[in-house]
């Protein structure tokens, strides 16, 4: 079933959560794992990060570098069949501009479509290390809205494959980003905003939001949405705050600011034990109010741990 379909059906606020896949070389077992105990709480999908490829340059011996890609956690196709099959839960892939050619995009879609996969988040993907802004494919897409289009074509039928102009079309269910704290590249949140509405108009169907820390945030933010004829599902992302040194790591890296009263209590844990109780309740006190404010779901971005997950999950659901 599709995303949007799970949000109508259900009664009250669904909890879903995010998984990365296994570092390459690691198996899928551990994965397995850190799903397994959220189940009990019916998660309706889950997601699958997507990861570019990284330029890794290796000294050849002879005083010359060799440019090699690699991409360190692989197998985001093939891990929502796995977890769809192990599980039977809907899985929903990220799917990045960067990195891919348009071939490969329609490529990855088709095999998604054998899989039975319904839904898809699109997006544009971070610039990689070694980029200081974000370089698309030369034969790919440059923002999430192009490659959200070539989605919305396959799904009227039309392939860049000329042999497929008879092919099925698929029949994706399309979520995008969205930023309640704007997106950092962005000049305003007015100018955010209006590429938001774009993709609506175009076909994205729901919006999974950044993680944020004050839930005033989410709450301004779709009051801005919803100005602005956005009236797609707003879906919030939550991550629990796990160590001292995501206090200053996830501002810098997610361009997002943590709460004084967050802050206040964070820096009187004397280790990460502390801190990590101090995100969990924090996240639990969100969840709470973002369900009675109405939020259709629930997101949380395990970032390859269930169990600060699980804890809030008993805690909210
Ligand atoms: P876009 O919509 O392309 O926007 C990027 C910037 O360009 C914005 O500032 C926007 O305002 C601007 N812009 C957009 N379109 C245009 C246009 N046509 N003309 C001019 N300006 C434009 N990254 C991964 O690599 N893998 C993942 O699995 C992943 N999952 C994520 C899940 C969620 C819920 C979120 C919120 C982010 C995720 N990211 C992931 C990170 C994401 O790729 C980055 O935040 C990225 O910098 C932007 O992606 P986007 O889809 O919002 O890009």
């Amino acid at each position: 079933m599709k995303v949007t379909e799970h949000i109508n059906n259900a009664k009250k606020t669904v909890f879903s959560f995010e998984i990365l896949p296994p570092l390459k070389g690691q198996n899928i077992k551990a994965l397995f794992e850190n799903i397994e105990p959220l189940m009990e709480f019916k998660p309706p999908f889950i997601d699958v990060t997507y990861h570019r490829e990284e330029y890794i340059y290796r000294d050849k011996g002879n005083g010359l570098l060799e440019k090699r890609t690699t991409r360190k956690r692989p197998g985001t196709v093939g891990i929502c069949a796995a977890i769809k099959n192990r599980f039977d839960i809907d899985t929903v892939p990220h799917i990045i501009c960067g990195g891919f050619s348009k071939e490969e995009t329609e490529n990855a879609l088709i095999d998604l479509d054998f899989l039975g996969i319904d839904s898809v988040l699109v997006l544009r993907g971070d610039p990689i290390k070694s980029e200081n802004k974000f370089v698309p494919d030369p034969n790919g897409h440059a923002y999430a809205i192009e490659l959200m289009e070539q989605v919305v074509d396959m799904n009227q039928g039309k392939y860049i494959d000329e042999e497929l102009q008879s092919a099925t079309p698929t029949d994706f269910c399309i979520g995008v980003a969205g930023y309640p704290e704007k997106h950092f590249e962005a000049p305003s949140m007015k100018s955010d905003l209006k590429i938001l509405k774009q993709k609506v108009e175009k076909g994205a169907e729901y919006v999974v939001t950044q993680m944020f820390f004050d839930n005033q945030k989410y709450f301004d933010f779709v009051k801005l949405c919803r100005a602005e004829g956005i009236n797609v599902p707003i879906i919030p992302g939550l991550k629990p705050i796990t160590s001292l040194k995501q206090m200053s790591a996830l501002p810098r890296t997610f361009y997002l600011d943590l709460p004084d009263d967050l802050v206040d209590e964070l820096e009187k844990c004397k280790d990460n034990a502390a801190a990590k109780e101090v995100g969990i309740e924090w996240c639990i006190q969100q969840s709470k109010e973002l369900i009675e404010f109405g939020a259709p779901c629930l997101h949380y971005y395990s970032m390859g741990k269930s169990d600060p997950i699980y804890r809030i999950a008993e805690g909210v659901f």
